[in-house]
């Protein structure tokens, strides 16, 4: 007699899923959408090539438990003006050096920021115009992949990627490989405050991260500079 086979149970990975909070924030709070961006001493809020500051759509602090990056701040820049995909700059089987300031269609240089840091002490002076500033929470749960390999399709940091398509990976240009933080859905609406100029390419009242991908973040695991990240979109 043969029995019937019993699945492998499958060991869930450590995870926590992003979630928006509903009501607006009124000082700097590190886990936020929009809001004021926490950033290093003496960094600058990013600017996009067309001269726009960029708008900061969410930042929060990585929980330790979520290595290599626990401890780090993660703060998401993109333009409001320019809103496209990201197309990897490849050199030699791998991010060209200093990937993260090439040039990006449409411009000489990317139309986002992300940062990954462990120095974000200061906030801003001044809160993001656009996008409304809400809090974000990290609510823990344990992201069992499916049959093949894939993770839940939410907000989520850490975990395993969802792979709309195929996996796709790529090297830093310092030579590490790139390892997956965090992942944003597919067509996560940010909304912005009443007035605020239309972003192209987005629904009334809302700003969205390329074209509104889904988007997983690559970041060097050697942190070999705050902005070594590398944003794969797909859909
Ligand atoms: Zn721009
Ligand atoms: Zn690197």
């Amino acid at each position: 007699m043969v029995e019937a086979e019993v699945p492998d149970a499958r060991v869930g990975l450590r995870a926590y899923a992003i979630e928006e909070g509903a009501v607006p924030l009124t000082v700097p709070t590190r886990n936020s959408l929009g809001g004021w961006p926490f950033l290093a001493e003496d960094q600058e809020w990013p600017k996009c090539f067309c001269g726009e500051r960029m708008a900061l759509f969410f930042q929060l602090d990585i929980p330790s438990d979520v290595e290599p990056f626990g401890g780090d701040h993660l703060a998401v820049f993109h333009c409001r003006m320019h809103n496209d995909y990201a197309d990897p700059p490849l050199t030699e089987g791998r991010l060209a050096d200093r990937y993260w300031e090439a040039p990006q269609m449409p411009g000489p240089s990317p139309f986002w920021k992300v940062l990954v840091q462990r120095q974000a002490t200061l906030p801003a002076a001044e809160r993001e115009p656009s996008v409304c500033a809400l809090p974000l929470s990290l609510r823990p749960f344990e992201d069992v992949p499916d049959a093949k390999g894939l993770g839940s399709q939410i907000c989520k940091v850490g975990g395993a990627p969802s792979w709309a398509q195929y996996p796709e990976l790529y090297r830093c240009a310092c030579g590490a490989d790139l390892v997956y933080l965090c992942q944003v859905k597919e067509n996560w609406e940010f909304a912005v405050y009443p007035g605020a100029p239309e972003q192209p390419y987005s629904w009334g009242g809302t700003y969205n991260l390329f074209l509104g991908n889904e988007v997983y973040l690559l970041a060097c695991p050697d942190h070999c500079d705050p902005a070594a990240v590398w944003p794969v979109n797909q859909n």
